[in-house]
């Protein structure tokens, strides 16, 4: 809940769901960045075409709002099919999933979203239908009980899951094709939003307002587009529509983004671990007690980035803070100066 609330939340907003429709782009040439995935999937693409075959299944991971539903719809259209869309909380029994692979049209893409969430029991109804498009369905009860198998139309999987380690083995290596997707660079975000400033109508979107947008959220295009809409409303009021980099600034500090995309709830996280821990070694399951939020979340959510800016890092005993963490909250580190001390020793024994 308190997520949805946050301008860097990654996960949808009411907001979000009508919008980004209208944003998404519906080519592999019009999808930014990922250059390794779409150029992977572009030789698969075409190879499948020409053998008049579906595409092997797909499976992609990585933080939310990074583009791997935008990226499935991309697969479908660029193979000329249809694609059906779901995600493993929805799918609750093995019948729903039968139900929805018997009603796929041959060459169909069927997406499930948060794949790692399915059910073991469903799971199994999947292994045989990504193998040999088939489905075992059961007869009888007791010891009379036996198996059938029917056929289902060949389709391609394409499964999208935040959380890869959570995946079962057997799912994981049915998957032909597997890509991680990476956080986005400023420069390739920045082309997002210019992008989107266009569909948007924003009526003058200047360069260097784009960049300061896209230097502030956080290698994502879910909250790139939501910033950029935020910031379209403030220079509509404000700057009879010219989207400055003063103006995103503006429109972005009143809504508690700070000048590198780190908002309350990140540096609360941060501030937790430097006054509470020392900086850590903090287990996640301590992190997450003491900040309230859910582990998974700080994991597949917070992590990324603060990784990404090299705040924090992961060692077998836990999260720590590193140094330019400690600058950027105004804190000093501990043992700090006495590292500079022992450095000196050192340096006057040599
Ligand atoms: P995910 O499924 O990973 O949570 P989505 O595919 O829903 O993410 O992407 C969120 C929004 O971000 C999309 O509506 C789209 O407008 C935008 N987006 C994501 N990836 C890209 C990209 N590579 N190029 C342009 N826009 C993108």
């Amino acid at each position: 809940m308190m997520d949805d609330e946050r301008l860097v939340s990654v996960g949808y907003t009411e907001d979000d769901r009508s919008i980004e429709t209208s944003l998404r782009p519906h080519t592999l040439r019009e999808y930014v960045g990922q250059e390794d995935v779409k150029k992977s999937l572009s030789i698969y693409i075409q190879a499948s075409l020409a053998r008049h075959e579906p595409l092997d299944h797909i499976l992609l991971y990585g933080p939310p709002g990074l583009g791997k539903t935008t990226l499935a719809s991309i697969v479908a259209a660029e193979m000329g099919q249809n694609i059906r869309v779901t995600s493993g909380p929805a799918i609750e029994k093995p019948g729903d999933l039968a139900a929805m692979l018997s009603n796929l049209s041959e060459g169909d893409v069927l997406f499930i979203d948060e794949i790692h969430r399915l059910s073991r029991a469903v799971e199994e109804v999947l292994y045989p239908a990504m193998e040999d498009f088939a489905i075992d369905i059961m007869i009888g009860k007791g010891p009379t009980a036996r198996s059938l198998r029917l056929p289902v139309p060949r389709f391609t999987l394409i499964g999208a899951t935040t959380r890869f380690g959570m995946l079962s083995a057997p799912l994981r290596d049915r998957f032909g094709i597997i890509y991680r997707l990476e956080l986005y660079t400023p420069e390739e975000l920045s082309r997002i939003v210019t992008r989107s400033a266009g569909l948007l109508k924003v009526k003058q979107a200047e360069p260097d307002g784009m960049l300061e947008i896209a230097r502030r959220s956080r290698g994502t295009p879910r909250i790139a587009n939501r910033m950029l809409r935020r910031a379209r409303d403030y220079a509509d009021v404000c700057n009879n529509g010219i989207l400055s980099a003063k103006m995103a600034d503006e429109a972005l500090v009143m809504n508690g983004v700070d000048s590198l995309g780190l908002d309350k709830t990140d540096r609360t996280m941060l501030a937790t671990m430097m006054d509470k821990f020392g900086g850590g070694p903090v287990g996640l399951d301590t992190l997450a007690a003491t900040t309230g939020e859910d582990a998974a979340t700080i994991e597949s959510v917070y992590e990324p980035y603060l990784m990404q800016l090299g705040f924090i890092m992961r060692t077998p005993r836990g999260r720590v803070c590193t140094q330019p963490a400690w600058a950027y909250m105004h804190r000093e580190m501990p043992g700090s100066a006495d590292d500079a001390g022992d450095g000196q020793q050192t340096r006057m024994e040599i």
